[in-house]
Formats: structure tokens, sequence, C-alpha cells
């Protein structure tokens, strides 16, 4: 193949950036490459901080978050509605929705969606732990707020059969068209999805 320009340890490093969400073989090369040009001021940050977030960073057993206290800081918080459970499948939609403040509740993160074709099945998710929370009695609405993808909605689905047990209102996100948005650039899907869940006026 290619022939030998450096030793094993670079080759890891770009073997283990390209293993990142976004990030392919040559950007994990140039990746590495920033890294090593920018030793002090990159490379030696970053190294300590992922041995600080190793060190401190944990899964909360509640709600699924990472933090570094636990339970995490969104579960310690007393001012949250302690009646309504917000479920996300990644922690990323977790600070989105955090970030927009429009929701003062507690969440649940499941860790991804189902996906039979990748061996996902609900027991790889943290489904288990939220049909407990939604048992008990502060609690009193469960909010899917789920990607709008194929496997989202289909995880939005089996959790609304789970949860219908539990005596807990399940709702989801109102989909449709953004604000601001012109219809004329709408998808077939998001415009299908706008006029299925249309309202009175
Ligand atoms: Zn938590």
């Amino acid at each position: 193949m290619t022939r030998k320009v450096a030793g094993p340890e670079i080759e890891r490093l770009v073997q283990l950036l390209a293993r990142l969400p976004g990030l392919g073989p040559r950007s994990a090369r140039k990746a590495a490459l920033a890294l090593l040009k920018r030793r002090k001021d990159l490379l030696e940050p970053l190294s300590e901080a992922l041995t600080e977030a190793i060190a401190k960073i944990s899964e909360c057993p509640t709600c699924g978050n990472l933090d570094t206290v636990s339970p995490c800081s969104v579960c310690r918080d007393n001012r949250r509605d302690p009646s309504l459970i917000v479920v996300v499948e990644e922690v990323g939609d977790l600070w989105a929705l955090e970030r927009a403040e429009v929701v003062d509740a507690r969440y649940h993160v499941l860790g991804g969606h189902l996906s039979p074709l990748d061996g996902i099945g609900p027991e790889r998710l943290n489904i288990a732990r939220l049909i407990e929370r939604a048992r008990s009695d502060d609690v009193k609405e469960v909010l899917l707020a789920l990607n709008a993808t194929v496997e989202g909605q289909s995880t939005a689905h089996y959790l609304m059969e789970q949860l219908a047990g539990t005596g807990v209102a399940v709702s989801r996100l109102a989909q449709g068209v953004p604000i601001g948005g012109e219809l004329d650039y709408l998808d077939e899907g998001t415009l299908a999805a706008a006029i299925k869940s249309r309202r009175r006026m």
C-alpha cells in the first residue's frame, strides 16, 4: 500500500479521530496534523480536558444526561416542573432545548433511537428507567421530543405504547412549517406533516 512516513502513533491518532461523527479519514488526518502542529495551545489543553472528562463526567442515573455531579444539575434543580418529563434521543437535544429556554421541565435521554437494522432494540435504550419514572406520582405528562426522522418517529410510537399503561399523558412535538419558512422551499414530508397536524382557527 502506501509507504511508511511516520510511526504508528500518528496513524492511531488519525484512526481514533476518524471515529468521531462528521470526520472521515481525510478530515481526521487534517485534525491530527492541526493538533500536532499546535502542541501548546491545542494538543496539551485538549489532552487535559479529555483526562478531566474521563475522571469527572458521568451519566446521570436518573435521566441519562451527562454532568460532573450525579444526579445531574437538571435533576437536582427544584425550580423545574416535576410533572413534565421531556424525552430526547441524545444529550445534544437536551442542550438544544435548554439553549432555547422554552421548557422548564425534567428530561430523559434515551441514548439514541430504535433501529432494528443496526441491532438497536428497546433494551439498548434508556427506556425501562423512563417507564419507571413515568409511574411516579409527581409525573403527569411525558413529552416525546424525538427527531422527525423515520427512526425517531417509530421510537416515539413504541414509547407511546409502552407508556399507555402508566397513566401519564403522552404528547409529542408539533410538526410542520418552521418559523420563517416559505412553503415553496419545504420538502414534501414537512408539508404533509403540516397539513396533517393543522389546527382550526
Ligand atoms: Zn439527570
